[in-house]
């Protein structure tokens, strides 16, 4: 089938689905395969449950009726069929990457042009080569600008989904130590992150580049660009404090944002620098920042007991592990306490990275250390103020054991260590 005849289907359609347990009225369900699963098997339940049409590949599936489409691969058709409708939306698009703090930058970003537009933007963290184009299928006639994220664990992918997405205006959070089991090198995120940059060059279109990464000042030399920083650049922010909370100034207001860790003052910075671009009252960009608070186990301030606890376990990498424990050190707090948990994806490059962090920790005497996982324990610790753990239970038998004083916690780990459960151990 023709895509323009695809997307006057999808028109009429009430949407786009993949998933059989969410399938609306009258919508197109689109037949992906994944690992252990292979959509096309569900095709007559969704007509059942009331598809309009079902997009399979697989023959043994195919009943010769209106209802059916088949294609030779439907995850390349949902990409195309998200690729054409972007065409036709004609709207500015913002693609956002980067090592860390792209869903934070999106969601500020998303809260800020709302105040002034009506936006569409990822929602989570959809930002694979199915979830970008379900994000541009998202968007209607009615959307007056998208935001769209796009993660990447190897090179050519965010080639990929920029060519889906067109992106007229882009951000590069920043580049870190992230998947290097799929980029292999700090130079290989970059050149992957960079994808991005090479589009937006090609395309003539504009990156939003924060002026106080000299990296991205450099790399983004070619490009149209918007700066943004705390010296002489087109948006000018500048960092009041981040003792406790983020403070910025902008334009003569303060903004008091929910957000801790320093690092946070980029992703803030990111989202004022494109409200003032897409003209945003700065008042209502005041409030927007104001009023935003991160969800997800993401930098999240819990006070409890006798313990303020900053959970900050949705994930980790040598970067934003880093950036955490540079944050800590700044804090002010009589004593500190710190229980991190692996960090996945860094492929050969994993032992060194965690026995990095465990030396900063050493030698800028954090605080007490809890470290859990295969990685951690096997780490060289030279003070007996850093205890390891092989498995999360070997943990919990210890804090259970001996209760930790009144102190500020930092919880941070990758998703798969889920150290969110340490709360209910303290
Ligand atoms: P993912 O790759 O899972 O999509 P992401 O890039 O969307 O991650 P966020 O979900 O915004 O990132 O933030 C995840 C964590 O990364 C935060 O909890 C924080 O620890 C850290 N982080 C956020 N922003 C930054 C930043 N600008 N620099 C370094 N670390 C950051
Ligand atoms: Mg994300």
């Amino acid at each position: 089938m023709k895509i323009e005849t695809l997307h006057n289907l999808f028109k009429r359609s009430s949407g786009v689905c993949t998933d059989t347990r969410k399938i609306t009225k009258d919508c197109i369900f689109f037949a992906l395969k994944g690992d252990n699963f292979n959509g096309n098997t569900f095709a007559q339940e969704a007509l059942e449950k009331g598809a309009m049409h079902v997009v399979i590949d697989d023959m043994r599936y195919h009943k010769n009726t209106g209802e059916t489409i088949f294609c030779k691969d439907v995850l390349t058709q949902l990409q195309k069929l998200a690729a054409f409708h972007r065409k036709q939306l004609n709207i500015p698009i913002i693609g956002l990457t980067g090592s860390n703090g792209k869903t934070t930058s999106k969601e500020l970003i998303n809260a800020v042009l709302s105040t002034a537009y009506n936006v569409s933007a990822t929602l989570g963290n959809l930002n694979n080569h199915i979830g970008v184009p379900l994000t541009l299928l998202a968007m209607t006639d009615a959307t007056e600008i998208g935001i769209v994220e796009m993660g990447a664990n190897h090179l050519k992918e965010i080639a990929q989904l920029s060519e889906i997405a067109q992106p007229n205006y882009g951000y590069i959070t920043n580049f870190g130590k992230a998947h290097l089991e799929g980029f292999g090198s700090l130079d290989g995120v970059i050149r992957g992150k960079t994808e991005l940059y090479a589009y937006l060059q090609k395309t003539a279109a504009t990156a939003f580049v924060n002026a106080n990464d000299p990296k991205q000042l450099e790399i983004s030399k070619p490009l149209q660009r918007f700066t943004f920083g705390d010296n002489l650049q087109d948006c000018h922010v500048q960092l009041l404090d981040a003792s406790t909370h983020v403070q910025i100034g902008y334009q003569g207001e303060i903004i008091n944002s929910n957000l801790v860790g320093l690092y946070n003052f980029h992703n803030i910075a990111a989202a004022i620098a494109i409200g003032q671009y897409f003209k945003v009252a700065t008042k209502d960009l005041k409030k927007a920042i104001e009023g935003y608070v991160p969800q997800n186990n993401r930098s999240q301030v819990i006070k409890k007991g006798e313990y303020i606890i900053l959970l900050d376990a949705y994930n980790a990498n040598p970067t934003s592990m880093l950036a955490a424990l540079e944050n800590l050190q700044q804090t002010e707090a009589d004593k500190k306490v710190l229980i991190l948990g692996d960090m996945f994806e860094l492929g050969l490059a994993a032992s060194e990275e965690h026995q990095n962090i465990v030396d900063f920790i050493t030698e800028n005497k954090i605080g007490t250390t809890y470290l859990v996982g295969e990685n951690f324990s096997r780490t060289q610790t030279k003070t007996s103020n850093i205890k390891t753990f092989a498995t999360f239970e070997d943990l919990k038998k210890d804090l259970l054991n001996t209760k930790i004083a009144s102190s500020y916690i930092l919880i941070k780990g990758s998703r798969g260590m889920a150290l969110e459960r340490v709360l209910d151990l303290l």
